[in-house]
């Protein structure tokens, strides 16, 4: 899924045990694959040296520039929406703590894709293998439509279970 609908889910998560902070990242952090288990839509990778299925030599083009934006905005709107409506639960750093970690295992496949080794390995097969085959490629109104109100109803459950 998107960094955004990820850094929700583990900002939600932390939140509900905010005198655990280890525990509750390792949770947002183990969030990431549940929720990649839903069937969804990714935009996609333009780079080759991004998409971890090439993992290419860092080449500074086009493809680069509109990942690198791409993906920066989608991580920043992550945080700031976490934030946005999570703040009355929750120290800011804690809030972002959660929503960094539920976006970690992607970040973490461009690493994979360019240093080959354990953990990344396992973490990378591991990923993968939770990861939907469902995928909605052609169908991006339906995929960030249905983010949003995946975002919604998971915002919602969090606020409505309050502490
Ligand atoms: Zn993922």
């Amino acid at each position: 899924m998107t960094l955004t609908a990820h850094a929700v889910v583990g900002a939600a998560v932390i939140t509900l045990l905010p005198a655990h902070p280890v525990l509750g990242i390792s949770l947002a952090f183990c969030s990431h694959f549940l929720v990649d288990a839903i069937p969804h839509w990714d935009y996609p990778i333009s780079s080759r040296s991004v998409n971890p299925s090439f993992g290419e030599k860092m080449r500074m083009d086009r493809a680069l520039f509109l990942d690198a934006a791409r993906i920066g905005c989608d991580g920043l709107l992550g945080f700031t929406l976490a934030l946005l409506f999570f703040h009355s639960l929750g120290p800011a750093w804690l809030i972002t703590a959660g929503a960094a970690a539920a976006m970690l295992p992607d970040p973490l496949q461009f690493v994979y894709a360019h240093f080959k080794h354990e953990p990344l390995v396992s973490l990378q097969c591991f990923h993968l293998w939770m990861h939907t085959k469902k995928e909605l490629k052609k169908q991006p109104a339906l995929g960030v439509a249905s983010q949003l109100l995946f975002i919604f109803i998971v915002v919602s459950l969090r606020l409505l279970a309050i502490h």
